[in-house]
């Protein structure tokens, strides 16, 4: 459109600038419960339920049993940019909690109605703060806390014609509590919706029966073992044999330092592992864990932090490739090579 008169420069309202950054972090309902998750996790959770309405939309529940928030803190956590993980440049570029930013809250808070219930350990009660009125008041709930969005993108109508049907935005909902579950086989996830159990992953022994309860025992079973260190990045998982392989890359996980993520150097190590004994565009399977000190990745590349970048990639892809040819080339637990001849 054709510029009009000049208008002056002013500074957007709060609200605006939060309805703003919140188009960064919350596409859907499923953004949502990531970021939930990632809190809950972050304080130290060992039981997470996860309770839905229409897909999400009109209302998502996330409670947990973690440290809880203080009640002379309850409407800090909701302002913007107000975090309790980082202090400093120099703690961001080592940060070990999923969450730093101090954004997701405040953001959720802007395009829908949040109530941030919350008992800390060692407080005598639990609050309940209203995030459109500020109200507080005494509730009784154990140590934890519960979030409790509704209407989400009531105040934002444009976003909210985007939403899929209801079945859809459950199934985003469920697949990101799958990706938190597979990071952390230790702590127990339930997902309800509509009141009825849907998912239930039981906090469990090992990382191989969390990915036998959240993806399949077939999994497990058509997968092998990896281990390897290469430099200074550890690479473990599971990786899965190329009869595997499926014609969609629904099962293909990767994780940096816990964090579940999508990166190019990464699906491109991948590949070319696979390279000799897939074809097609048939994809592999895999649930792969790469540790690797916090201060070589920058995790602070993306809003919703799905993307990382590597300080030596061409180390990481390496170790990657090398790991999973390892792993395919040595013989499968059971399967006693072959005599020659
Ligand atoms: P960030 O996770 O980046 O710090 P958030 O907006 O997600 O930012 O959360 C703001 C703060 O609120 C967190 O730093 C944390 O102190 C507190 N908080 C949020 N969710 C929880 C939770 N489930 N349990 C305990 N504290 C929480
Ligand atoms: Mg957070």
């Amino acid at each position: 459109a054709a510029a009009g008169p000049r208008r002056p420069i002013r500074e957007l309202p709060d609200e605006l600038i939060s309805q703003i950054a919140a188009g960064e972090v919350v596409e859907r309902p499923a953004s949502v419960v990531r970021e939930l998750l990632d809190n809950a996790l972050d304080a130290g959770a060992r039981q997470i339920t996860v309770r839905l309405s229409a897909g999400g939309v009109r209302l998502i529940s996330i409670e947990d049993d973690g440290l809880g928030i203080p009640r002379e803190e309850l409407s800090v956590a909701l302002r913007r940019h107000a975090t309790s993980k980082i202090a400093s440049l120099s703690e961001l570029e080592t940060v070990g909690t999923m969450g730093f930013r101090g954004e997701a809250l405040a953001a959720i808070n802007a395009i829908a109605e949040l109530t941030l219930v919350s008992r800390a350990t060692g407080a005598d009660a639990a609050h309940a703060l209203d995030g459109r009125t500020g109200e507080l008041r005494q509730v009784a709930r154990n140590t934890g806390t519960t979030v409790e969005v509704r209407e989400l993108f009531y105040a934002t109508p444009a976003r909210r014609k985007f939403l899929k049907t209801d079945a859809t935005e459950l199934a985003h909902c469920i697949e990101a509590t799958r990706r938190h579950a597979l990071a952390r086989p230790d702590v127990g996830f339930a997902v309800w919706h509509e009141g009825k159990l849907v998912e239930q992953w039981r906090a469990a022994a090992d990382r191989d029966q969390r990915l036998a309860d959240a993806l399949s025992n077939e999994f497990v079973a058509q997968s092998v073992a990896v281990s390897h260190v290469g430099g200074a990045v550890r690479v473990v998982g599971r990786a899965g044999i190329p009869d595997a392989a499926r014609s969609r890359g629904d099962q293909q996980f990767f994780y940096v330092n816990g964090r579940f993520v999508r990166d190019k150097v990464l699906s491109h190590a991948v590949r070319s592992a696979y390279e000799d004994v897939l074809h097609g565009q048939r994809q592999p399977v895999y649930a792969l864990y790469l540790e690797i000190d916090p201060a070589r990745v920058d995790v602070n590349v993306h809003p919703t932090k799905i993307e990382v970048r590597f300080r030596d990639g061409r180390e990481v892809h390496q170790a990657v490739r090398h790991a999973i040819e390892d792993a395919l080339a040595a013989p499968r637990a059971g399967e006693a090579a072959l005599p020659a001849g």
